[in-house]
This record gives C-alpha cells, sequence and structure tokens, in this order.
C-alpha cells in the first residue's frame, strides 16, 4: 500500500504541445471572403500582404467580399433577358395595336360610317 513505488512519471502533457511549429517564415492570415450566394472561402495571405478587396468565389466564381452582410453584387449578365424583355415589350404593343385595329374595324363595318 504505501511501497512509495507509485507509478509516476507518466503524467499527460509530456508530449510535443504542437505549438512549436516554426516551418513558416511569415505568418499567414486567413481572410473570409462571402459572395452573393452566402459562399463562404477564407484564402489566406500573408500577413504582411495587402488583403485584396474582393476575392472570386471557388464555387460559383462571383464576385466576394469581406462583409458578409453587404457582399459585392454580381455583375449584371442578362442580356438575353433584356432582350427577351424587350420582345415581349414590342409583342405586347404589336398585340394592342392589332386588337385596336381590330376594333375600330368592327366599330367601322357593323355601323354606319361616323362622319
Ligand atoms: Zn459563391
Amino acid at each position: 500500500m504505501g511501497s512509495g513505488n507509485a507509478i509516476r512519471g507518466s503524467r499527460v502533457g509530456a508530449g510535443p504541445m504542437g505549438e512549436a511549429e516554426r516551418g513558416e517564415a511569415a505568418p499567414r492570415v486567413r481572410v473570409p471572403f462571402w459572395c452573393a450566394n452566402m459562399h463562404e472561402t477564407r484564402p489566406s495571405f500573408a500577413s504582411d500582404a495587402p488583403v485584396p478587396e474582393f476575392w472570386d468565389c471557388p464555387r460559383c466564381g462571383l464576385p466576394a467580399g469581406q462583409d458578409q452582410a453587404n457582399p459585392p453584387a454580381p455583375p449584371r449578365n442578362e442580356p438575353y433577358k433584356t432582350h427577351l424583355a424587350y420582345v415581349k415589350e414590342r409583342r405586347s404593343d404589336k398585340d394592342g395595336a392589332q386588337i385596336l385595329a381590330e376594333a375600330l374595324e368592327r366599330l367601322r363595318s357593323s355601323s354606319r360610317p361616323i362622319y
């Protein structure tokens, strides 16, 4: 019981603490960026290097900014939509004109000339 030969020396924490990594000369910082799709990417930069304002999202390619609440707006890339809207507008305009013409024609043919 009290022999004094208790096993000592095997305390926890004898191993390496993992804090002595001195491989990198320049410390690096990870800067989070968020794109408009709320993708988060954390590229690392050398701490003495300037951090860019925007970073391309590796997932969707949209520009990402450091402000999560206000990511940079995706570039407007919808010429087709604009063209479609234009065609739609023209068509509806044409339809309107045609409806008007038909109404006028019906009015003229069914009733006496209003002169
Ligand atoms: Zn993204």
